[in-house]
């Protein structure tokens, strides 16, 4: 992924900057790429002198629906009834898109909504335990 530029949701200038100016302190390598008019963010990988973003610049709707998506899905490969990459092949192929796209954190609105609904039926991954 591009480092931002502008903001995808405001058009207004994204800028690369310490994750303190959305929690108050730093956490992890303590950088982010921030939208300070909107206050969409997205961290970044690597050390202090990383820029490459981690996924989409997300708006605080779409991270409380990526922590919603992460709540329904790490306790199941947790708990070992199945292992983690296989769940992101199940839920990938019911979202109908490649394994290689299916990152939380680089859904859009509408990929992190249907991935919702998929994950809030009982057992939904056993359907695909056999493909
Ligand atoms: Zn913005």
């Amino acid at each position: 992924m591009k480092p931002p530029k502008n903001c995808p949701y405001c058009g207004n200038e994204v800028v690369l900057t310490s994750n303190k100016e959305i929690y108050g302190r730093e956490f992890g390598n303590g950088r982010c790429y921030l939208c300070r008019t909107c206050g969409a963010s997205v961290g970044v990988h690597g050390g202090k002198k990383g820029t490459r973003p981690l996924g989409i610049l997300a708006t605080k709707e779409m991270k409380v629906l990526k922590k919603a998506c992460h709540d329904l899905f790490d306790p199941i490969w947790k708990s070992k009834k199945v292992n983690r990459g296989k769940l992101y092949r199940i839920l990938a192929s019911q979202l109908d898109i490649n394994v290689e796209d299916c990152h939380f954190g680089h859904f859009e609105m509408d990929q992190l909504f249907q991935a919702l609904k998929i994950m809030s039926v009982p057992n939904w991954w056993k359907a695909g335990e056999t493909s």
